[in-house]
């Protein structure tokens, strides 16, 4: 799982103990450092109509480029900001990015509804003050509540489920849409599902990618994973996308098992500022005029 790997990936070439320890305080720190700075920034990745191609939303990925022009990847830094708390400030600048940024995108292209996705973790939902948080960031940025889609995982909703189904009921007051990000991965405890006023899921990337191994069996067990996913959307009415779309075949095969949305290198992949800009001069503009 991610978070194993991040920490794994951190510690791979140190021996012993005391290394590791002083390792991670200094990648803690310079990921403090990282966060004071704004030197986290966001990239951003299509998320298409699987019939027309057309753009849907961006999901807002965290990037970190150190000094030296390397990145380091989410799946290390963002579980060492949960287990250190400093998720809490990083996540509180990232949803601010993402509506700032989304905001811009939507002056600049006044035709476009562009929508955002933004991916919060469990301990930065479970802030107390986390619905007056995302209020608040709405509020400066001017950015749409309708247009802002917060991406959950499952785990999020197994904590405190009373206190969890009131927050997002809150959230959904304020018109924001919700989705659960990595389904299938998780807990997949159905009965939250019917509890929780959530739009849409997201089928992990693995699910997709089994889709065309070698394996025979393999591609019938995945196909029938993805079929029960989208019996339950249909049952919830949820709306559903593809994660970790890499290629054509995959492609079709998702669209004609009836998935509506996807996103994956096939399309883009996540894309600086200024290469959305261009994206939108070039693909969304001439369908979505269209369409209006
Ligand atoms: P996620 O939310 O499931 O995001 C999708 C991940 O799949 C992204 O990885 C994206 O770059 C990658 N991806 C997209 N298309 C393809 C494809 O066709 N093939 C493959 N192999 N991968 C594809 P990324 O950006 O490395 O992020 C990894 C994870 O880190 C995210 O998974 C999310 O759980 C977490 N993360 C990223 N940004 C944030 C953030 O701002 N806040 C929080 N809380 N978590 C974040
Ligand atoms: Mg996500
Ligand atoms: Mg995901
Ligand atoms: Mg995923």
């Amino acid at each position: 799982h991610a978070k194993n790997t991040g920490k794994g990936r951190w510690a791979q070439f140190d021996t012993s103990m005391d290394e590791r320890v002083m390792r991670r305080f200094e990648i803690e720190s310079a990921l403090r450092r990282a966060i004071q700075n704004q030197e986290i920034s966001l990239s951003f990745q299509p998320i298409v109509s699987l019939r027309t191609g057309e753009l849907h939303s961006f999901e807002a990925l965290a990037r970190w480029q150190l000094p030296s022009g390397s990145f380091i990847p989410p799946s290390s830094f963002i579980p060492l900001a949960e287990e250190t708390g400093l998720i809490i400030p990083l996540g509180a600048m990232i949803l601010q990015q993402a509506c700032e940024q989304g905001r811009k995108l939507r002056d600049a292209f006044p035709m476009i509804p562009i929508r955002m996705n933004v991916n919060i973790s469990e301990k930065q939902f479970q802030l107390p003050y986390f619905v007056d948080q995302v209020t608040r960031v709405l509020r400066e940025t001017g950015f749409p509540a309708p247009a802002l889609c917060l991406e959950l995982t499952e785990s999020v909703l197994l904590g405190d489920s009373e206190g969890c189904a009131k927050k997002i009921r809150a959230l959904e007051k304020l018109g924001i849409q919700l989705t659960l990000d990595d389904f299938g991965t998780g807990y997949s405890s159905l009965s939250y599902l019917s509890q929780l006023p959530v739009q849409g899921l997201k089928i992990d990337a693995h699910f997709i990618q089994g889709l065309t191994s070698s394996s025979r069996e393999k591609v019938a067990q995945n196909v029938a994973i993805i079929r029960a996913i989208l019996g339950l959307a249909y049952t919830f009415e949820l709306s559903v996308t593809a994660e970790g779309i890499e290629d054509e075949e995959q492609r079709r095969r998702v669209e004609s098992l009836g998935v509506t949305f996807g996103q994956g290198y096939l399309f883009a992949r996540p894309l600086s500022y200024t290469d959305v800009e261009a994206y939108l001069e070039e693909h969304a503009l001439p369908s979505v005029a269209q369409a209006a």
